[in-house]
């Protein structure tokens, strides 16, 4: 019995004698299946591969982001929140090695692992059993969750304090659970928000932007849009992360609200004439 690995979304199934027949995240419009077919893995392979490594760097006090180098799946970062001795892991990886587990004990284990959406459970359930905590879910996108775990709560509602100054927020709009994090505290006190791939930083850093999928281009509604940036114009934030390590640096919370009025002028046709 294995536990497979889909290769193009990092996700992995409840152990089987035999490959799965089909990843349902992949084969669904927010991702795509390999043009050469699906293809499976392991995390002993990837491990026993000798290939991969997880890059950690402090992105400011209190954040860690995480990176599998060369990438696997579709290639996420993921962090670390240290509020207050309770560290969240928000968003999570396939590969978990020795170095990274060693690194992470020493900061002081994980208290918390929240989830922005389905794209990124990956392994999350045995990280969940390797530093022995909770899994948070909203729980609108319980059907995407493909390795079920006793650990995972699968929370309700707008949002959830993980910790004092460390709340999940549902946004929706790519997925209907998708949820961002907001930390009060980071950024030396101006707030810091994670958005996975709910609010995505685009190659401009001044803007960011909404899709219901990335890779085949497909938009949000405009009601959806205006939505989102009304439940975020709540949160005070000057930092914002996505999960490909692209950061708006400055008066982020006012970037969301300048791309979401964007977002929607350019929908109803009003922002420019091709
Ligand atoms: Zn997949
Ligand atoms: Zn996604």
């Amino acid at each position: 019995m294995k536990k497979y690995v889909c290769t193009t979304c990092g996700v992995q199934y409840p152990a089987s004698s035999e490959e799965p027949k089909a990843c349902p995240i992949c084969e669904e419009e927010r991702q795509y299946v390999n043009p050469d077919g699906q293809s499976w893995t392991t995390h002993d392979e990837l491990i026993s591969s000798g290939r991969y490594r997880n890059v950690i760097k402090q992105e400011e006090e209190g954040l860690y982001s995480i990176t599998t180098t060369p990438e696997i799946g579709i290639g996420q970062t993921a962090y670390l929140v240290v509020e207050d001795g309770f560290i969240t892991l928000w968003d999570c990886l396939t590969y978990l090695d020795d170095e990274t587990v060693e690194f992470i004990q020493s900061l002081g284990g994980i208290d918390a692992i929240a989830l922005s959406h389905p794209h990124y459970y990956s392994r999350q359930s045995d990280w969940a059993e390797v530093f022995d905590a909770p899994i948070y879910i909203h729980a609108d996108d319980r059907e995407w969750v493909m390795e079920p775990s006793e650990r995972i709560h699968f929370w309700k509602g707008e949002e959830k304090q993980l910790k004092e100054g460390v709340t999940l927020h549902r946004l929706g709009g790519h997925f209907k659970g998708g949820a961002v994090l907001h930390w009060k505290n980071g950024n030396e006190g101006r707030g810091t928000l994670l958005t996975g791939d709910i609010i995505q930083v685009v190659q401009d850093r001044n803007w960011v932007s909404f899709m219901y999928s990335y890779p085949n281009l497909i938009p949000l509604p405009a009601s959806k849009v205006e939505e989102m940036a009304q439940k975020t114009a709540g949160l005070s934030f000057n930092i914002l992360y996505n999960a490909f390590h692209k950061v708006v640096r400055n008066d982020a919370s006012k970037v969301v609200q300048q791309s979401a009025e964007r977002y929607v002028k350019a929908l109803e046709g009003k922002w420019f004439a091709t």
